[in-house]
């Protein structure tokens, strides 16, 4: 009989405690029930139900580091982990990222920068997940030179532009949005809560991917939205700033998110390795895959560390550019290599759409492009590090 192999690092990681557990245990229950056994339809079709939605809200998993007063749990970035780790159990990169982009990138920034009105306009709603949010700072002529940005407002709130590669934003009811509120490149940028029902406002198309299939990715275009001025989020001209501190969360939430596929991919293909025989032994046993999985469990823990260091620092308020974006430089590269090996070892299988090991394979190569790509992770660092 095969061994039992250990289902998440061991412990003890001081940082979790009881109350964590139960929201692994909850998340990994949804996920096993209601998304896992559709994750390959549902990449078929290009769309999850937008009800999943509003199951995970009520779950509870889009307010965790939400006020109660908005409907959120006020917890930490700790129990944030003990979530998307367990999303893994999802095995659809697709849902993941969507309830990723509502959790960790635009709600968060609302309570963070919102007046009191905003607040209680968007983030009741946004929690329970019957508004789905999206952020809109990318376009058609780049998305690494933030600063670039072209979208504009004009002083009377006027909004008019185009914005790529945007999840959710087929079906979002409003967008975080950056703007050009000024000619100044950095100093010219601002956040607005756009409504997708204002006038003007039309989703191009969604775009065709090679992973991630079943997430929305949008083109959208803003004829002469008339935003009203209550709805700038946080200070004008302050969004490209704005925009950077949000990035935190968002990267340390992706590193989260390729640990969690990393340790899940592993387990998935020593399990298959241990059934699947060639000339007469499982292939788990030959040295090659015993040496390559050791090397790479011991880059996952290396990971691991790294990136509950940098959350460890975010959750305690204190300045970790440097420890985030180190986090996603890693655990993202690494996902590369330790998600081809895992599909590598399910042969032919792993080729096939039977398996999930192939759509993890697609669904991780975005790791490193979105949320910042690793060739700007490494200018960050360097410029951390005054290189
Ligand atoms: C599936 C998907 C979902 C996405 N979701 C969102 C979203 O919800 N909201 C949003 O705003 N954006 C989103 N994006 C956009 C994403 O953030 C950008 O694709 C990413 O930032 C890179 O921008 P780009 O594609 O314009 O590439 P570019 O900026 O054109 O870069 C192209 C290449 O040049 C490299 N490069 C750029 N600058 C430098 C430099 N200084 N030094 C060295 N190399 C450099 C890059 O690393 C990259 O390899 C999404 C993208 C995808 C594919």
């Amino acid at each position: 009989m095969q061994a039992q192999l250990r289902e998440t690092a061991p412990p003890p990681f001081p940082y979790f405690t009881e109350e964590h557990e139960l929201i692994r245990q909850t998340v990994k229950r949804f996920c096993q029930e209601e998304i896992a056994p559709h994750a390959a339809e549902w990449d078929s079709r290009g769309e999850f139900p937008r009800d999943l939605f509003r199951k995970a809200g009520g779950l509870g998993l889009f307010g965790i580091r939400i006020d109660p007063k908005w409907g959120g749990s006020g917890l930490d970035w700790w129990s944030t982990a003990a979530y998307i780790e367990s999303m893994r159990h999802s095995e659809s990169g697709s849902v993941n990222m969507a309830f990723m982009v509502q959790s960790d990138i635009t709600i968060p920034v609302i309570q963070e920068l919102g007046t009191e009105e905003q607040k209680q306009e968007f983030l009741p709603p946004a929690v329970r997940g019957e508004w789905i949010g999206a952020l809109a700072v990318s376009e058609p002529g780049g998305g690494s030179d933030v600063a670039a940005i072209k979208t504009s407002a004009r002083m009377d709130g006027v909004v008019s532009g185009q914005k790529l590669w945007i999840t959710n934003g087929c079906r979002a009811d409003f967008i975080v949005l950056a703007v050009r509120t000024g000619p100044e490149a950095h100093k010219g940028i601002s956040l607005v809560l756009f409504p997708t029902k204002t006038p003007g406002f039309s989703v191009g198309k969604k775009l065709s991917k090679i992973g991630n299939l079943a997430s929305d990715t949008a083109e959208l275009f803003f004829d002469e939205c008339r935003v009203p001025k209550r709805l700038v989020l946080g200070e004008s001209n302050k969004g490209f700033y704005h925009i950077m501190r949000n990035f935190q969360g968002e990267r340390l939430a992706a590193a989260l998110g390729s640990l969690a596929t990393m340790d899940y991919a592993i387990r998935k293909a020593l399990d298959y390795g241990a059934e699947r025989q060639a000339f007469g032994i499982p292939i788990r046993k030959y040295q090659v895959w015993r040496h390559r999985f050791a090397e790479h469990l011991t880059g996952i823990e290396a990971g691991r560390w790294l990136v509950y260091r940098a959350l460890d620092l975010v959750n305690r308020g204190q300045r970790a550019v440097r420890e985030v974006s180190m986090a996603k430089l890693y655990t993202s590269e690494l996902s590369q290599k330790v998600v081809y090996d895992c599909m590598q070892i399910f042969g032919g299988f792993g080729y096939t759409t039977e398996y999930p090991i192939g759509r993890m394979w697609r669904d991780a190569r975005l790791s490193t492009i979105g949320a910042g790509t690793s060739e700007i992770m490494k200018e960050i660092i360097a410029k951390e590090e005054k290189i």
